[in-house]
This record gives structure tokens, C-alpha cells and sequence, in this order.
């Protein structure tokens, strides 16, 4: 891997003119821009802005993130606390640019040092012996929330936590990993809420981790344990462009979970949320891996209407539970995506796509390689409000009607009409048959130069 994307990127130095297919494929070195007066110049890595055209966060004005910011809005980082001072304050929208070198660990105080769960905790009064003790189901019953002393102390222990892991940023920000050094964030959470323009590209986000997971006895049939953090959570935000990153729980998978009241006790929660009215969204060869929850699009069936539209294409979904993506309400492209469903590190397919409260969804030239035994009628999901418009689908190299193999096997149909023909679909291949050679080495951090 790591060979291929050297001479990969000596090829790219040596190769002044970069084909139209290699842009097309996001692997360009920068992107060319013509102009008029000095005919074709090359923008950097940290300037670049999305294409035109290039899913529904190219609407209107555009997604440009930092590209405009002086050089006092220019910023290098690589521990947690020049990750917070660079990010500044929400209100701050001068336009800024952030290049992340380096890991940065979220669970690190000012001055570098680890920090634990257990630190968050001192001084709280949570343990997690005296909270299972607290709301056992047998003795607490499973008709309400948590609350007293216990739930009291785990919610003061949890708001220590993400005072220090959650990133808030600002309005008209690029933030992106500096090529060659294993950029990204671990354990922490970008949240991006209620602001407009921004970029996050070539960082590796992982094992976003939250200490104090919830019980919520009434959550399904027996109970759950539910966690805050996604890796990237996107709230009531417009105009975002995530390109190029990896998502993963390495550093904890969930099969190192252990149960409490015959639950999975989850750490984890969403890789990329996209909730509260957020709107024009182009997500984008990312590489999402390793994961349960991995990508909600409206958090309730009544999240907002009008929006959560989101371009998904040329991302590799690898080793994914669910919600790749979970979809509500919006209007939803879908395409060019890889899907890899064999079980890996004990995270087991429950299902690719979902489309739910009256989701209007077009899954167009996506990917599926799907283990032997594995039913195709398994591959969506869905509520029978939801559609998909399926087309161009190659299951293990087979033109595959998806929607239909499902409405076979449930009672529930996924609707097969849209009220939507997407239009901003530069790059959108007419085939799928490709892909899986295509996106494996250009997809995730670590491919930009
Ligand atoms: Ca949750
Ligand atoms: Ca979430």
C-alpha cells in the first residue's frame, strides 16, 4: 500500500500535465484551474475548493472552506491544544486554513499528557460498578430514563469529556492533513454546527471514543447503551465538502465491547453525522471502515424539511454494520460507491443503505462485493415510506436490481419513485463494473499529495 502511493506520488511530480481521468479521480496533483492571464495554474492541496458542479454542496455559492484566509489565518498543528487555539471561536468566520501534521490525540490535556477516562471521572462521583448497581433493569426497572445520583455524576463526567475531545469549527475553514505524516484525529469529534463553508479533507479520524455511554432501558426491545461522539458530526450545517479521509475504530473495535444487562456496552457512535436541518453536503472518496453507525442523514423522522440533501460517491464502505447511510427526508445521491459486506474484525453487515421517513434516494453505478451466502435482499433497508431509485448496480460483477431483490423478501416496500433528478453530478461514472479497482488505492487519507 504504502509503495503504491509513493510511486504514485513520484508519478505525480514527474507528470506536469495531469490527465483529465486522474482529476476526474481526485488524485491530481491540485487542481487545475485556467486563467485567462497565465493560462493553467496549479492550486495546492490547502487552497483547493470543491469543483463545480460536484454534488449538492456546489450549490449556490459553493463550498470554498478557508481558500481566501491571509496568512494570520494559516495554521500548522499537531498537538490538541494548537488544534483549539487555530480553530479560534465560532464567531471568528474570517476565512481559515488548518493543516493538521501528525496524529493528533484528542485525549490529551493543554500541556500533551494522556488523558483517561478515568480522569475525566475524579471528581464526579461516577464509577461505572455503582451506576450498573443504580439501574439494573431487575431492580430499576425498564419503564424510565435513568436518574439520580448516578446518571447525574456519569452526565457531569461525560460534559469533562467533551469540553476536551469536541472540536468546534468555525465558519469558511478547510481543514486537511498534511501529506506524508499519518494526519488525522484519534478519539475526538469535529463538530460542525450552524455554520456554512466547510472543508475537511486527508485525515484519518479514529476510535472516537465516548467514556460514558448511557443506558436507556425504553431504546428497542431490551435496552441500549448509546454514546455521544460521532468522528465528524455536521449539525444544522451548509455547505460541506468531506473528501478523501478514512473513518475507523482502530485503536478499539467493537468486538472489545463488553455487555452489561445483556447489552453491547457501545463506545462508538456515528463515523460522518449529518443532522438538524443540515443541507448540501458532498461527501466524497472517503474511506469508511471498521464501524457500526457510520453515517445518519436526519436524526429523527422529523428532522427537518427542505434539506439534508447529500451527495455520497466514490467513497469505499469496508467492514460496515449499518448506515452507509442511514437516510431521512432528503434528497440523497448515491453513486459510484464501493460497498465490501464480508464480516471484518467481527463488525458483521446488518445492511448497506437505508431509506426512511419519506427519503428520496438515487443509489446510480454503486458496487457491491458481497460474500458467498450473503442475500442481496439484505443489502437495503427500510421503513415502507422511504424510495430508492436504483440504477447501474453491480453486485460481485452483476447488474443487480437491489430495490426489487428487497420488495421481494419484505412486507415494508421501498418505494421506487423519486420527486428529484440530480443534476450536480460531475464525475458520476456510467458504470460500476470498475470501481472496486478504481477506488481501492484512490480512496481515504493519505492518497492527496
Ligand atoms: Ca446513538
Ligand atoms: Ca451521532
Amino acid at each position: 500500500m504504502a509503495s503504491v502511493s509513493h510511486r504514485r506520488s513520484l508519478r505525480r511530480r514527474r507528470t506536469l500535465v495531469v490527465s483529465a481521468a486522474l482529476v476526474a479521480a481526485g488524485v491530481g496533483a491540485g487542481v487545475l484551474v485556467m486563467n485567462a492571464n497565465a493560462g493553467t495554474t496549479t492550486v495546492d492541496l490547502y487552497h483547493q475548493r470543491l469543483a463545480a458542479k460536484d454534488g449538492w454542496a456546489s450549490l449556490g455559492s459553493g463550498t470554498t472552506g478557508g481558500a481566501k484566509a491571509d496568512s494570520a489565518h494559516t495554521f500548522t498543528v499537531s498537538t490538541r491544544a494548537q488544534l483549539v487555539k487555530a480553530l479560534g471561536s465560532v464567531s471568528d468566520t474570517a476565512p481559515r486554513i488548518i493543516k493538521v501534521k501528525g496524529t493528533i490525540d484528542a485525549n490529551t490535556d493543554a500541556s500533551g499528557k494522556k488523558l483517561t477516562c478515568a480522569n475525566y471521572a475524579a471528581g464526579t462521583g461516577y464509577s461505572l460498578a455503582s451506576y450498573l448497581k443504580a439501574y439494573n433493569p431487575t431492580t430499576y426497572g425498564r419503564s424510565k430514563l435513568p436518574s439520580g445520583t448516578q446518571e447525574k455524576a456519569r452526565a457531569a463526567a461525560q460534559k469533562k469529556q467533551a469540553a476536551n475531545i469536541v472540536f468546534k469549527v468555525p465558519a469558511n475553514t478547510t481543514i486537511v492533513g498534511v501529506p506524508g505524516t499519518k494526519a488525522g484525529i484519534t478519539g475526538g469529534m469535529l463538530q460542525i454546527q450552524k455554520v456554512d463553508n466547510v472543508i475537511v479533507r486527508n485525515l484519518t479520524f479514529s476510535h472516537t471514543e465516548d467514556c460514558f455511554p448511557q443506558w436507556d432501558p425504553t431504546d428497542g426491545s431490551s435496552g441500549n447503551w448509546n454514546s455521544q461522539y460521532d468522528s465528524v458530526t455536521l449539525r444544522g450545517a451548509t455547505h460541506v465538502w468531506a473528501d478523501h479521509n478514512t473513518f475507523t475504530d482502530a485503536g478499539h473495535f467493537d468486538s472489545a465491547n463488553p455487555k452489561y444487562y445483556g447489552r453491547e456496552y457501545q463506545v462508538h457512535d456515528g463515523a460522518l453525522d449529518i443532522t438538524k436541518g443540515s443541507d448540501l453536503v458532498t461527501v466524497e472518496r472517503n474511506r469508511f471502515t471498521n464501524h457500526d453507525k457510520t453515517m445518519l442523514i436526519g436524526a429523527s423522522d422529523s428532522d427537518s424539511t427542505g434539506k439534508l440533501r447529500v451527495s455520497i460517491h466514490h467513497n469505499v464502505w469496508k467492514g460496515i454494520v449499518q448506515r452507509a447511510p442511514l437516510s431521512r427526508l432528503g434528497q440523497i445521491h448515491i453513486y459510484n460507491n464501493v460497498y465490501e459486506t464480508a464480516t471484518l474484525n467481527g463488525y458483521a453487515l446488518q445492511y448497506s443503505i437505508n431509506s426512511r421517513a419519506r427519503a428520496q434516494v438515487v443509489a446510480q453505478n454503486n458496487y457491491w462485493r458481497i460474500p458467498a451466502g450473503q442475500k442481496i435482499s439484505k443489502l437495503l433497508s427500510g421503513d415502507g415510506t422511504g424510495s430508492i431509485k436504483g440504477s447501474g448496480n453491480v453486485v460481485n460483477g452483476t447488474t443487480t436490481d437491489l430495490v426489487a431483490a428487497y420488495n421481494a423478501a419484505h412486507s415494508k416496500k421501498i418505494k421506487t419513485t423519486v420527486n428529484w433528478t440530480p443534476t450536480l453530478t460531475a464525475g458520476l461514472e456510467s458504470s460500476a463494473k470498475n470501481l472496486l479497482t478504481e477506488l481501492t488505492p484512490t480512496t481515504g487519507a493519505g492518497v492527496l499529495s
